[in-house]
């Protein structure tokens, strides 16, 4: 499968059809999705009638977009019309929405051929998809280890050749953390950027939706697209889509680069060697990189736990049997709820609401959803402070390379680590890209992390095509 950039070339200047292009990636779907299990649907049909569409357009003449004929997965928490959409959980059994997300709607502005919904952690809560109802994703680079979560499902899209662009969330890393493991470009863009109406809420203070692609001129035409203000979501920025395409041949000369401790320690030997290789490529390209120390970087992780199960605590509440998806009868409204959601629910999931509800009950919420906060703005300093001494940051994406399916479902805290280095972005509301650099144990691919400032995605970028012209990926 061709990247983004060369298809929608391809498409729009005839040298490729539309339907040809789809055709490839449904054929490479059927070859690989049992064994991988990364679509929960796939529509073959409406992908069809998309595709002729735009083919129809071209022979007209027309200007399709910046993605024509480009095939896009989606997580399956993002809603499509009439598609079902499951956030891999019983809970939504047979729900299809009446409407797209505003993401759907620009993907297919832009010509853009939305082919199916990919699996994830139930409600995007976890880090390997294993939390899934309808069973984990493989990597396919290994198919004995996880692809990372929990849009797990739309990196391996990607990592297998089934579509060259796909859609993700990222919450406290579900973007980054996947596409680390799989060896992909993920982008976190800033809260606000990407509108978010249509993304179903896990913690809503944290949630945004950005691209996983294999090169990163594909991730910034992806976000180019998706971006810009969107009234329908409130906390969407007021400014239209930033140029990012433009910034990708930036280069870093100039630039000073923070190389975080926190973000590195911890984290395997190999992950470690790769961070060094990519400091010093950063450095050849004219960087100055400056070594720091952010030490708020090692409360995160506790704060989101904290923050993040509190809001989908209160977000999830919506699933109670009469507005959405599965009802399991009872003898009263209240035994029907209870028995809908013992029913639906899986055990992740009623483990972050008990912890949510917790931490917000009366006589707990100072000492904790109210601690919580109070690290969250003492991260978000730390990061204005780490800004006045470096342009960008960098460290690691994760701790290791993909794990062994298992190796972290007995122990919750065991998996919640895997996200050390990518939660700090999330807190404090600011871009991180992961970008893949080297490879670790067993010949699998290692993901660095490049931070910046709110609105730098162009920035970012441009750091990341320096990491992946070193990496050997001109
Ligand atoms: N793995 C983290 C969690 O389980 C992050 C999830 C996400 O970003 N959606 O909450």
């Amino acid at each position: 499968m061709r990247n983004v950039r060369d298809t929608a070339r391809d498409v729009q200047n005839g040298d490729a059809s539309a339907l040809s292009v789809l055709e490839e990636s449904l054929a490479q779907i059927r070859r690989r999705n049992e064994e991988l299990n990364v679509f929960l649907h796939v529509d073959e049909d409406g992908a069809r009638a998309a595709a002729n569409a735009i083919d129809g357009r071209i022979a007209r003449g027309e200007n399709v977009g910046a993605l024509a004929g480009v095939p896009v997965a989606l997580k399956d928490n993002l809603c499509q019309t009439n598609i079902p959409t499951t956030c891999s959980s019983k809970i939504l059994e047979g729900w299809r929405p009446p409407y797209n997300a505003t993401v759907v709607d620009r993907l297919l502005a832009a010509g853009a051929i939305p082919v199916g919904k990919t699996n994830l952690d139930e409600f995007a809560m976890g880090s390997s998809t294993e939390n899934s109802a309808f069973g984990p994703t493989r990597n396919p680079l290994d198919t004995s280890r996880v692809p990372g979560g929990s849009s797990g499902g739309s990196a391996a899209a990607v990592a297998a050749d089934m579509t060259p662009l796909a859609l993700g969330s990222d919450t406290g890393g579900s973007i980054r953390q996947p596409a680390a493991l799989c060896g992909l470009i993920g982008v976190k863009p800033s809260y606000g950027l990407v509108s978010r109406y249509g993304l179903i809420a896990f913690a809503s203070s944290l949630d945004q939706i950005g691209p996983l692609t294999k090169t990163v001129t594909d991730a910034a035409m992806a976000l180019e697209v998706i971006a810009g203000h969107d009234p329908l979501d409130s906390t969407s920025l007021p400014e239209p889509s930033p140029s990012l395409v433009a910034h990708v041949e930036d280069g870093v000369a100039g630039k000073r680069i923070g190389v975080v401790r926190e973000l590195i320690d911890g984290a395997d030997a190999d992950v470690v060697a790769s961070v060094e290789r990519a400091v010093e490529a950063l450095k050849e390209a004219g960087a100055t990189i400056i070594e720091l120390s952010v030490p708020e970087f090692r409360l995160g992780l506790s704060a989101y736990y904290l923050i993040a199960p509190a809001e989908a605590s209160s977000n999830l509440a919506r699933f109670d049997g009469v507005r959405y998806g599965l009802r399991v009868d009872g003898d009263d409204v209240t035994s029907m709820m209870e028995a809908t959601r013992t029913a639906g629910f899986g055990e992740e999931v009623k483990r972050r609401i008990m912890l949510g509800t917790y931490a917000l009950s009366a006589g707990y919420y100072d000492a904790y959803y109210g601690q919580a906060l109070k690290v969250r703005t003492l991260t978000i300093d730390a990061f204005r402070r780490a800004y006045h001494q470096a342009d960008l940051l960098l460290g690691a994406t994760t701790p290791s390379v993909a794990f062994e399916f298992g190796s972290k479902t007995a122990d919750p805290m065991a998996m919640y680590l895997s996200d050390v280095f990518t939660i700090p972005s999330n807190l404090s509301g600011e871009p991180a890209i992961s970008v893949p650099f080297g490879t670790g144990e067993a010949g699998l691919p290692i993901g660095v992390q490049l931070l910046g400032p709110g609105r730098s995605e162009g920035q970012l970028f441009a750091g990341a095509r320096v990491l992946e012209i070193a990496d050997g990926r001109p």
